[in-house]
């Protein structure tokens, strides 16, 4: 079927679901089920049960105010079905916010801030756009994680906590009819709530009392200054960022349901004892989620929220079903597909962009905004359909990563005759390389959706590309750089060792030596772990940092399942000579960052995991060759930057 008859059927589906609404959705989902919040105010409705939490989005302005773009993101997660939308971490001291006065590589640009100063119109307009787009409009408060907790006077304390409730006051205001305090993430009232992180010896700290003080006393404020119900959000067991022990976060829930908090929305899906270690950024969908918010639920008479890596419609469904959890946290999975709960309701759910959990959205694109590396629409036009082409062309597409996908969907549905050339890297590119290391499964995800959406718009998969082509679009990674250690018959590189099966490893001796700056390294050594090998990585980072590249969450996992695997990492190496001998005991020397040399061995076979040359090399092109037009789109291993290019592919092929 053409691409854009099959949209518009899509949209036919979704629309007929939200006119039959909750109660005839297809089957009978508690996902779809209204729910109630009840504060000081008017009891506050909710029609679905799916929640999109508070999440950086780099769109307000340099002064911390709402833009227009913030608002459009918003209003389609909005008309996209959401039942709560909770505007993102919104600031209340202006001084200690850190404001990029321009884009900061890897930085989101602008943070909200909510105090006097801020600009009420704007603030209006974003809540108006939320409740316009069918959705009630939250907004979560948050103080600056630079905040130090140790040194903080008390009248500093008291301060904050007016700062807050003012912000708090300001936002009901302006429209808002839920608030949240967030006290999770590694925040300054996080700390303050732990024993390791809170050494005070006043009234806040010395004993458990004493360490939930602060966060009781910002949620009392909030709770006398406002109408609206207030949900708190804090984290039990939480493996990254430390969350509170489960006994010590019940005590602590039940202050708090005593002080009048509406709500709980609980992070609780990172424990690292879950089965879902095995995934690559967190955890799977429903056991964290499933026993933290069950224990605590036992004893509140509130609604919690369940927090923690939901993907999918029916993952999160299960969660509803199988704990006690009142309604669910969609944070990622609403950044890849503003529609996902909307999908959901009339029944296309292998029509949601998939969320592949690959962290690029937690670092900012190269504008300091927000972005997905699976969603190529940009933040100023989610969702944004694609007009039918005057003028069909048949167009090659050269790589079958994430970029050159996108360009092949979006052509395609538009009616032009897209042919897909993979060559030597399987479906995905370089990601569908990396989608065969233990741990990052979910990255195929994306593949299943590609191809999907490329059989029912018509385009194919190709050898070659057809002589006849009008455009070609080049969407493979430049390959790496030249290295001087790696020459010998037993030296590899690691996308030759990627994707290979039982039959091609023959060749690979049981100890590899895996030399690499950064995560690619580590994810090869997975790789040949998996396949029986005795890996050793060896890294020029810091034992703190072994793999900078990373975004932490990965790098910490990283870490744990090379351990999980008993793979050695050598950091504070960097290779400059292999040495083979007959013997097939193969020597490699490095040098340490003070200059010493260590010989490293004996080891089979060495691996040089640079990986494919940087994106910033990649300068796109549009260019007439032969009369046919050339572009260049290029591919990569870092997924903030194959964001960029998946965005830049479908700006492209709405205009091809
Ligand atoms: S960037 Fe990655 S983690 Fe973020 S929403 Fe997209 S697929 Fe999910």
């Amino acid at each position: 079927m053409p691409g854009l008859a099959r949209m518009a059927e899509v949209t036919r589906a979704i629309s007929d679901a939200a006119r039959r609404g909750p109660a005839q959705a297809k089957g009978r989902w508690l996902l779809h089920e209204p729910w109630t919040l009840v504060g000081r105010g008017p009891t506050v409705t909710l029609k679905n049960r799916v929640v999109m939490p508070a999440i950086p989005t780099g769109l307000a302005s340099p002064g911390g105010d709402g833009t227009p773009a913030m608002n459009e993101w918003y209003r389609a997660r909005g008309v996209g079905g959401v039942g709560l939308v909770l505007v993102e971490p919104a600031h209340v001291l202006r001084d200690c916010t850190r404001q990029q006065s321009a884009p900061v590589p890897g930085e989101f640009k602008a943070r909200l801030v909510i105090d006097a100063k801020s600009g009420r119109e704007a603030l209006r307009s974003l809540a108006d756009a939320i409740r316009m787009s069918g959705a009630v409009a939250g907004i979560a408060l948050v103080l600056p994680a630079e905040l130090d907790i140790a040194v903080l006077t008390q009248s500093q304390i008291k301060s904050w906590v007016l700062s807050v409730s003012i912000a708090s006051n300001i936002c009901e205001d302006a429209g808002f009819e839920v608030i949240e305090l967030i006290f999770s993430d590694d925040g300054a009232v996080h700390r303050s709530l732990r024993r390791n992180s809170n050494r005070r010896t006043d009234r806040f700290g010395r004993g458990e009392t004493g360490r939930f003080r602060l966060a009781r006393e910002l949620a009392r404020g909030v709770i006398a200054a406002t109408t609206c119900p207030v949900i708190v959000k804090f984290a039990i067991d939480q493996r990254r960022w430390g969350g509170l022990p489960a006994e010590a976060a019940t005590r602590l829930a039940v202050a708090f349901q005593e002080d009048g908090v509406a709500a709980f929305e609980v992070v609780g899906g990172d424990r690292w004892d879950d089965a879902s270690l095995l995934l690559s950024c967190g955890v799977g969908e429903g056991p964290g989620v499933s026993r933290t918010s069950g224990a605590i639920h036992e004893v509140l008479r509130v609604p919690i929220i369940a927090s923690g890596r939901l993907l999918s419609p029916t993952g999160a469904e299960e969660v509803l079903r199988d704990t006690n959890a009142t309604a669910v946290a969609v944070g990622r999975a609403l950044i890849a597909d503003p529609s996902w709960v909307a999908k959901a309701r009339a029944g296309v759910e292998d029509e949601i962009i998939p969320c592949i959990g690959c962290l690029g959205c937690h670092v900012a694109t190269d504008d300091g905004t927000i972005g997905c590396v699976v969603n190529g629409d940009g933040v100023e036009d989610p969702g944004r359909t694609v007009e039918q082409t005057s003028r069909p062309m048949k167009i090659a597409v050269l790589g079958a990563g994430l970029p050159g996908l996108e360009f092949a969907r979006v052509a395609s549905s538009r009616g032009h005759d897209v042919t897909v050339i993979p060559g030597n890297l399987p479906l995905g590119g370089v990601t569908g390389l990396r989608s065969s290391i233990p741990g990052n499964a979910e990255f195929g995800r994306a593949f299943l959706y590609f191809g999907d959406r490329l059989r029912e718009y018509g385009s194919g998969l190709g050898d070659d590309a057809a002589t006849d082509a009008d455009v070609v679009v080049d969407a493979r990674p430049l390959p790496g750089p030249k290295v001087g250690w790696a020459v010998g018959r037993s030296v590899l590189t690691a996308s030759s060792v990627l994707g290979r099966d039982l039959h091609q490893m023959y060749g690979i001796g049981r100890r590899v030596a895996i030399c690499g700056p950064g995560a690619l390294a580590g994810e090869v050594a997975l790789f040949l772990a998996g396949w029986g090998r005795r890996p050793t990585v060896v890294v020029p980072g810091t034992a703190e940092n072994p793999f900078p590249d990373a975004h932490p969450m990965h790098a910490q996992r990283l870490v744990e399942r090379l351990a999980g695997y008993k793979c050695d990492v050598v950091t504070d190496a960097t290779p400059v000579k292999w040495t083979e001998t007959i013997e097939r005991k193969h020597k490699l020397t490095v040098q340490r960052s003070d200059g010493t040399v260590t010989v490293l061995g004996p080891f089979q076979t060495a691996v040089e995991a640079t990986g494919w040359s940087e994106p910033e090399l990649i300068r796109p092109s549009d260019a007439l060759v032969n009369g046919i037009r050339a572009i260049v789109l290029g591919d990569s291993q870092n997924f903030s930057t194959v964001r960029t290019l998946v965005h830049r592919a479908n700006q492209l092929a709405r205009n091809v």
